[in-house]
């Protein structure tokens, strides 16, 4: 570590974000399997399209499918898929793009960690807070059948903590609201927190 040094390059962030004409933001969506983080995420970024906006998401099953397939659901590998996601999501931030993550992140201590690193403001933490009956009700990747079966341990809200996000920066209900709601209130979001673009 001694032996590295930052190097610093002549294009910078504030360079890369006037070229895109907005900010690099993160939307850190937090919640159980099925609260509906992946579909949010899809229609936000449909939106931002539609708006000219830069967007990426970084999805829980996309990314244990590539960066991060070597790691276990064991508390251990989920908090290194969280931190190499928050790592991620930095350098896609200072490229300038809104990153939306869709991971359950179930502990405190890891989306604290990601707030930090990215810094607070250009993060925020969304809970989609869907209750878990409706979530196991909809299971649709049958992940809550197997878990309740017996075939898969570590499973989030049955066997595996989930911690509630105490401060989140909002909360959208995926079982009361529409997903089109959910969008509307992610917009608000990036219209009044968004730093002005450098
Ligand atoms: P997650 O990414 O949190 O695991 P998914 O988005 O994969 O969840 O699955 C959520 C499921 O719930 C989808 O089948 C989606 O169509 C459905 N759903 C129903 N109502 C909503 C809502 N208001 N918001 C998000 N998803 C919803």
């Amino acid at each position: 570590m001694q032996n590295l040094h930052l190097q610093k390059f002549s294009i910078d962030r504030s360079d890369r974000e006037r070229l895109a004409g907005h900010p690099g933001r993160v939307i850190w969506l937090t919640g159980l399997s099925g609260a509906g983080k992946s579909t949010i995420a899809n229609a936000l970024e449909v939106e931002l399209y539609r708006q000219g906006r830069r967007t990426y998401i970084l999805d829980g099953d996309n990314i244990r499918q590539g960066l991060n397939k070597d790691l276990p659901f064991t508390d251990e590998g989920r908090i290194e898929n969280i931190r190499r996601v928050a790592e991620v999501a930095r350098l896609m931030m200072d490229a300038g793009i809104i990153v939306i993550t869709a991971f359950i992140s179930p502990f405190r201590r890891e989306r604290e960690l990601a707030r930090d690193l990215i810094g607070a403001d250009r993060f925020s933490e969304v809970f989609v807070d869907t209750p878990l009956a409706v979530c196991e009700a909809r299971d649709p990747k049958g992940l809550y059948k197997k878990a309740r079966g017996g075939q898969l341990q570590n499973m989030t809200g049955i066997d595996s903590a989930y911690e509630r996000p105490q401060t989140p920066d909002v909360i959208v209900d995926g079982s009361t609201s529409s997903v089109q709601d959910c969008v509307d209130a992610l917009c608000r979001l990036l219209r009044t927190v968004a730093p002005p673009a450098t």
